[in-house]
């Protein structure tokens, strides 16, 4: 995966400060800093991360698009009107390094460069590795 640049998001400390408790802050600074969160991924102005707690994984997504904040997140404390720790710690990860964020548009801009002889053998090594995305590419129209 591509990663090393990244474009600027409006997002910082303070505002997300503003959009919680401080005990919530302090817990979701703990989180971005420690090593429980992986599958980092932007894809435009999406933010979206796995945070492995000790109660189980769970999927969050930050959106930043048009200064609004839209956020999700399969924790059971995960509400639409207020962002849990994880929504977060997501924006603090992302604050503190965004060079650690994969970037969909990035490595999309490096596979067009690709040979469709390459980009298959690609597809074979990631369907090995990652057989759930088969049935996906399997299913998989373009429109
Ligand atoms: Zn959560």
């Amino acid at each position: 995966m591509e990663k090393g640049f990244h474009r600027p998001l409006p997002l910082t400390v303070e505002m997300l400060e503003g959009m919680c408790s401080p005990r919530v802050f302090r817990e979701a600074e703990r989180y971005a800093k420690s090593t429980n969160v992986s599958d980092k991924m932007r894809v435009g102005s999406a933010l979206s991360a796995k945070f492995h707690g000790s109660r189980g994984v769970y999927m969050t997504r930050l959106d930043l698009s048009e200064r609004q904040f839209n956020f999700e997140c399969t924790c059971p404390l995960a509400s639409s009107r207020r962002p849990c720790k994880h929504v977060i710690a997501l924006g603090l990860t992302w604050l503190y390094g965004p060079e650690d964020f994969s970037d969909l548009e990035l490595t999309l801009v490096r596979l067009s460069r690709l040979t469709k002889a390459e980009i298959i053998t690609l597809l074979r090594k990631v369907a090995t590795r990652v057989p759930e995305i088969l049935p996906l590419l399997d299913k998989a129209k373009l429109d």
